[in-house]
């Protein structure tokens, strides 16, 4: 049986999501050990515990360990069973993690599936639901499987109570797809939402992004939403390239003035269109699973995170695969200047799925 040691690296939630999903694709048991060893609140939390019994469900397994604060689980998948799941965390914990548990399995599995999701959408250190559907599906789509979620209504930390609806039409392996170039830039949008908070909040953050990005007036929108649980605020930019969409995300927090949010968020666009990169950091991160399972795969990307190095390592305990990473140093010019952004290629090659 496969040991993963889940203090690793990043030592967080994703190494056991990441093992838990190539589990079920793979059909290969695995027991974990000192799970989410580097967090304050090691083990099992709500969200975790949800993306376990999901995988449990969705894959027949059997399971020890599946209880809140464990740091210790085994896990032996059956057999995948398409269908209809709901799965719901009960507290604010990020739902979009509880789908990137099961998602690579029902996008292989031998029918369709309709899964209901309930609990965070737009979570801190998680991809958000918009991320999801606007960046990561339909790159997951280009590799083969027909995805696309719907959201009911959004859910914020800590009401939470957001819903989504994914459905997914499987392919029987996934294709191997590149990711070199971004290609020129063909659109840009930038939504201020705000739930159950003054609409002045969102109208400062796209003051900021207006004076600090220059987009056009018409790609700037303050949302409000009424169906929410609880209070909540998110600036979500866009960068919409020929060969990508990618999404950042800023995060309204109590006491943090709405201009630093905006700010920080802006930095994370200047410094993704600095670099001439097609892939941003957190697509990085979540990639490298599909492109694993198709056999292969390639993207320029900024500098690795540990989110990235680590789950390349819990890659190779389940699959038979290789992964390269070189720094490039491409030329690029920013107001006539010449810059060396820190690029990176990371290169995947393997021997499952969709050899060509
Ligand atoms: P923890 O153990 O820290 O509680 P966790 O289970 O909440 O962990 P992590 O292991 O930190 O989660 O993994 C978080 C995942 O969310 C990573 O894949 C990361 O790329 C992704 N992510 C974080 N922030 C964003 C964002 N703003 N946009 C898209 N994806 C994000």
């Amino acid at each position: 049986m496969i040991t993963i040691d889940g203090s690793q690296g990043e030592g967080g939630g994703q190494i056991l999501r990441s093992s838990l999903a190539l589990s079920l694709v793979t059909g290969k048991p695995f027991r974990i050990e000192k799970i989410r060893a580097r967090r304050n609140k090691p083990g099992l939390m709500r969200q975790h515990l949800t993306a376990v019994n999901a995988a449990v469900e969705v894959g027949a397994a059997e399971v020890e360990g599946n209880r809140i604060g464990s740091q210790d689980l085994v896990f032996i998948p059956k057999a995948i069973e398409a269908g209809q799941y709901h799965f719901s965390i009960g507290t604010a914990g990020s739902c979009t993690l509880v789908l990137q548990t099961v998602l690579p399995a029902l996008c292989l599995a031998e029918g369709a599936s309709e899964l209901v999701l309930e609990g965070g959408t737009h979570n801190p250190h998680a991809p958000p639901f918009d991320f999801l559907a606007r960046s990561f599906l339909p790159l997951l789509q280009r590799m083969g499987p027909k995805v696309s979620a719907t959201l009911e209504r959004p859910g914020f930390y800590p009401a939470g109570g957001g819903r989504f609806f994914v459905h997914i039409e499987p392919v029987s392996r996934f294709s191997r797809i590149s990711l070199l170039e971004r290609g020129d830039i063909v659109g840009r949008r930038a939504s201020a939402m705000v739930a159950r908070l003054p609409r002045s909040i969102g109208e400062r953050e796209i003051r900021v992004v207006r004076n600090k990005l220059s987009w056009p007036a018409e790609s700037l929108q303050v949302e409000e939403v009424a169906e929410s649980q609880g209070p909540g605020n998110i600036l979500t930019l866009e960068v919409a390239s020929e060969n990508l969409t990618e999404i950042f995300t800023g995060f309204g927090e109590w006491r943090v003035r709405a201009e630093k949010v905006a700010s920080q968020t802006v930095k994370q666009v200047q410094d993704y269109l600095a670099a001439g990169v097609p892939v941003g950091q957190h697509l990085a991160d979540q990639l490298l699973l599909p492109m694993a399972l198709a056999g292969g795969g390639a993207f320029r990307t900024l500098a690795p995170s540990r989110h990235t190095t680590t789950n390349i390592e819990v890659l190779k305990e389940f699959l038979d695969i290789e992964v390269d990473m070189v720094k490039v140093a491409p030329k690029v010019w920013v107001d006539m200047v010449k810059v060396a952004p820190k690029v990176w290629e990371i290169r995947i090659t393997g021997k499952e799925g969709d050899q060509q």
